[in-house]
């Protein structure tokens, strides 16, 4: 099978006559019709073998995951996905693999409507970059814009991917019990929270979602709103899971600075903590507060007592 067989075979069919594609797969560029008064939200996500997934991933894992990631980062802006772009570099053109990635991808993308586009593929040690496009019909929810003041709200629970890591060898496949398999599902088949971003984004003062880790995210919002953020490490939501699966201490550092989560952090004035509340309520999207925007910069991070925490360094760096 060649690689435009592929292509027609395993990808053109998550395209869809969605009236806003003028031009999916099959001509040399998409066309994409964004509606008058909108503008165009735009994230693009690599995954490399070995580096951002283990290299015995599922298929079907990596196309969901792929996506997830950047349905997040949509998320976080408050937009609403469209279309997405895929390229894809694979060592060999397996068709039972592509259309097993593809179903994957497709689990991800058909809950929210989106349409694939187009894309390039490639032959080479594998990779894969999807680019996700949304609109906008009101002004974006950024990493800027929190006050003092805001109350730091988080939705879901944190930790359980890291946690995940933890249990990836065949050994603990072997004997994984329903609390394993809770966690590694938040690894592989991360939620983004599109419904939720979008539904607090006019509430909001500024949002990011926990890629790289809870506090290193933070520090990256705080920086860009030019603010100091606390967090309150008994405050973070852990999930059941979690909490049966490893101590108390381990599953709140997991939680602090394990990354992977892609859940929403998002610093809301105390005033609209309600409203906020409600709108996540609506969705059935847990939100807890966990700390507080103040004057100043940085992220502390401190436990009960009132003292500092600090966590080896947060955030998976590249170079
Ligand atoms: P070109 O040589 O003009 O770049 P390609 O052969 O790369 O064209 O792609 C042919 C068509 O298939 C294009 O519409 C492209 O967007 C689409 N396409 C290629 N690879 C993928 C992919 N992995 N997923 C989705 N669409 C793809
Ligand atoms: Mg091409």
């Amino acid at each position: 099978m060649d690689e435009f067989e592929l292509i027609t075979r395993c990808f053109a069919p998550l395209g869809t006559d969605a009236r806003d594609v003028v031009l999916g797969i099959g001509d040399d560029a998409a066309v994409l019709a964004v509606p008058p008064g909108h503008t165009l939200a735009v994230a693009v996500d690599t995954l490399v073998n070995g580096v951002h997934f283990p290299a015995d991933i599922a298929p079907a894992d990596l196309g969901y995951r792929v996506a997830a990631v950047n349905l997040s980062d949509l998320a976080a802006m408050g937009a609403e996905p469209r279309w997405a772009t895929l390229a894809l570099t694979l060592p060999a053109a397996e068709p039972a693999w592509v259309e097993t990635f593809a179903g994957g991808l497709a689990d991800a993308c058909a809950p929210h409507g989106v349409a694939l586009v187009g894309g390039d593929t490639t032959r080479g040690p594998l990779c894969v970059t999807v680019q996700l496009m949304g609109l906008l019909e009101r002004a974006p929810l950024t990493r800027a814009g929190a006050q003092a003041g805001d109350v730091v709200l988080v939705s879901g629970s944190l930790g359980d991917a890291r946690a995940a890591l933890d249990c990836l060898d065949a050994a603990v496949t072997g004997r994984a019990n329903d609390d394993v398999t809770a966690l590694r599902a938040r690894y592989f088949r991360p939620a983004a929270r599109v419904a939720l971003g979008r539904a607090l984004a006019p509430l909001a003062h500024a949002a990011i979602d926990v890629s790289d880790g809870l506090l290193a995210d933070l520090g990256h919002l705080a920086q860009a709103s030019n603010v100091a953020i606390t967090v309150r490490l008994d405050q973070l939501p852990l999930s059941a899971a979690l909490v049966r699966h490893c101590a108390r201490e381990q599953a709140l550092e997991y939680a602090a600075s394990g990354g992977d989560d892609y859940e929403l952090a998002l610093c809301v004035p105390r005033s609209a903590c309600a409203a906020a509340r409600a709108a996540a309520a609506r969705l059935g999207v847990p939100l807890t507060a966990i700390g507080e925007v103040t004057a100043g910069r940085g992220v502390r991070c401190l436990d009960a007592d009132g003292a500092e925490r600090r966590f080896a360094a947060g955030g998976y760096r590249h170079f």
